[in-house]
């Protein structure tokens, strides 16, 4: 998300905000946060520049969102691991379970939150774990402010 919004071209006296990381081909429209358009162009200049108020409003939204994601996320992936070890369970043995349609690698990156993953994966790993999906969903919900850079505080 950081890298995000790097791309913030001006329009109007205005630097806005996009979702593009990079700037994009001449011609193309793309989509400012505040809700205008923009055609690049490297040609157009402009003398001063003031930060789009409702750009910074919206990506300021969209980084709590991001931040609260990131919270859940290492909360299910914390949840998958405490399930897999209550059965005392290697990596291996939930991959081998789901016919190996998932890597060793693979399964360490969604249990450390490192990387995200389907509904389907998700319904699959419940399935092989014994654990109903939703459950796993509310209580990484229930417990995403226990998790702090990735660790989660003791029970109390
Ligand atoms: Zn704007």
């Amino acid at each position: 998300m950081d890298e995000n919004g790097a791309y913030r071209p001006v329009l109007g006296g205005l630097r806005h905000r996009t979702l593009w990381r990079t700037r994009p081909p001449d011609g193309m429209f793309v989509r400012l946060l505040c809700g205008g358009t923009y055609q690049v162009s490297s040609k157009r200049k402009s003398v001063m520049i003031y930060e789009c108020h409702a750009c910074e409003a919206v990506y300021e939204e969209i980084r709590d969102h991001e931040a609260e994601f990131r919270r859940i996320a290492i909360a299910l992936g914390g949840g998958l691991r405490r399930a897999r070890l209550s059965r005392g369970w290697t990596l291996g043995m939930v991959c081998a379970a789901l016919g190996d349609t998932l890597s060793v690698p693979q399964l360490s990156r969604f249990e450390r939150a490192e990387r995200d993953f389907t509904v389907r994966r998700l319904v699959d790993l419940c399935t092989v774990l014994g654990i109903p999906p939703g459950d796993l969903l509310s209580t990484a919900w229930r417990r995403r402010r226990d998790y702090v850079d990735g660790v989660m505080k003791p029970d109390s």
